[in-house]
């Protein structure tokens, strides 16, 4: 395996060999180690190909973030990954339902999830910094170099490789991935300009907290003493879900509003527990006491920033990719975000594997082509499933509860990138070629 042109030849290359797995001779120089970097860089490993993932944070930080989701879609790649089920279990949320409720508290309607839910296979809801720490743990021991604390600044790329200027270095490879998030910089050179997010006219307060004081507070113990639950109370242009965790012990809640400052104002805030209370004014007291009872440290006010769709996610010489919320951003309401940059990340090692190193360009045009329209028709369900809660018909509710159920789809859910990739390659190459 030839050394990326800073000299450090990358070492999951031999660690593979040793595995058994024949190397690709494929340099990818992954830039950002969120969910998006990390499963390219674990599944492109298990392709054979060799990964550098260059990240600008300078530990890991298992402390950030508060409840992240992921559907059976790319629980399914997880599972792939030996150790990772065993992990992720004990640390995941495992209600049996979510029950809704009016605004003012009153119970609406329960959805089960049962055999269906059963059927389209395991998800894993939890703490996105222990998530993380472990995907992160599970990509160092397969071998996967991860350079912490480098800030990339610049793209480049030829005919016949790529690469980037990371704190100050050059380093070159076959390919590059900007899995650099909702503020990518990699989006730049794919695009040519520069993209401005623009507010979404929405944002989310959400906090992670001990269930302690709940457990203790009649208006809120029965969202914690019992194990795991997860409610949600729905309101016009307002939200509010609440989750228990590792047997009720932890408490996760978030609830998304109006809002209409200016995206530059920043993106995350501390949150003020007054100005929470007095959105949800009029709203169902146990509401009222779980924002109370959430110390302010552990409060963040999450501004949910829209991006048109990308006409493109790679670049001219198609040497570039863009993968993750660089790509393609969601609205927490479509419950897919981390799962659609997972599966961009197995889709495209896949693609890499049957285009070859010397058709590097095909495998992202491919990888491109396959995802794109799953893609745009998930982040539409953000918007269908928050209008569908926020504009519901309230004085008709209890009429027709079952309006209000969150949508299990099939073609979301059963989904498999790896293989569905595997699949559909040729034909799609096929038709790429004219
Ligand atoms: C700290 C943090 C906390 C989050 N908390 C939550 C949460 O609680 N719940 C939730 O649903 N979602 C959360 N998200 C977002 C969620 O992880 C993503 O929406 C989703 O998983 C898609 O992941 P991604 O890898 O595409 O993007 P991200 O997770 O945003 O990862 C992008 C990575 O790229 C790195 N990066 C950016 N620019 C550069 C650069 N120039 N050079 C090098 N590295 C760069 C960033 O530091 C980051 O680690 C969080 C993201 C971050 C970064």
């Amino acid at each position: 395996m030839a050394p990326y042109t800073d000299g450090t030849a990358s070492s999951n290359s031999e660690a593979n060999e040793d595995q058994g797995v024949k190397p690709s001779g494929i340099r990818v120089i992954i830039v950002g180690a969120g969910f998006a970097g990390l499963t390219a860089a674990i599944e492109c490993t298990r392709k054979g190909h060799s990964c550098l993932v260059l990240e600008s944070y300078k530990t890991t930080n298992a402390q950030l973030g508060d409840i992240i989701s992921f559907g059976s879609n790319s629980s399914r790649i997880f599972q792939r990954w030996p150790g990772i089920n065993e992990k992720l279990t004990p640390i995941c949320h495992t209600s049996k339902c979510l029950k809704y409720k009016t605004w003012d508290g009153e119970d609406i309607y329960t959805q089960w999830w049962g055999t269906e839910e059963e059927n389209f296979g395991k998800r894993y809801n939890g703490h996105r910094g222990e998530i993380h720490s472990i995907i992160f743990d599970h990509a160092v021991s397969q071998g996967v170099e991860i350079r912490l604390g480098q800030q990339v600044t610049e793209y480049f790329e030829n005919e016949h490789e790529a690469g980037v200027v990371s704190n100050g270095e050059r380093i070159v490879g076959d390919v590059v991935l900007g899995a650099d998030g909702v503020r990518s910089k990699a989006r730049q050179l794919v695009l040519g300009y520069d993209d401005k997010p623009k507010p979404s006219g929405y944002a989310i307060y959400r906090a992670w907290l001990s269930s302690e004081d709940l457990a203790k507070n009649a208006l809120t113990k029965d969202l914690v003493i019992h194990g795991d639950t997860h409610t949600g109370w729905l309101g016009p242009d307002i939200h509010f879900l609440a989750a228990s965790i590792k047997n009720g012990k932890e408490f996760s809640w978030v609830f998304t509003h109006k809002d209409t400052r200016d995206v530059d104002e920043g993106w995350s805030e501390p949150g003020d527990v007054d100005d929470a209370c007095r959105i949800l004014e009029g709203w169902d007291p146990a509401v009222h006491a779980m924002v109370r009872m959430t110390p302010p440290e552990k409060l963040v006010d999450w501004k949910l920033v829209y991006r048109d769709p990308l006409p493109t996610w790679i670049s001219p010489k198609a040497r570039t990719a863009l993968i993750g919320d660089a790509a393609h951003p969601f609205l927490p309401t479509s419950i897919q975000g981390a799962s659609q940059a997972m599966e961009d990340g197995a889709c495209l090692a896949v693609c890499l594997e049957l285009a070859g190193k010397d058709h590097v360009d095909d495998a992202l045009r491919a990888f491109e082509k396959i995802r794109y329209d799953r893609v745009r028709r998930i982040q539409k369900t953000g918007e269908t499933t928050r209008d569908q809660w926020h504009k519901a018909d309230f004085d008709n509710l209890k009429k027709n509860p079952e309006a209000i159920k969150l949508k299990r789809e099939e073609w979301v859910l059963n989904h498999d990138a790896e293989s569905h990739a595997y699949k559909v390659y040729p034909e799609v190459i096929s038709s790429l070629r004219g």
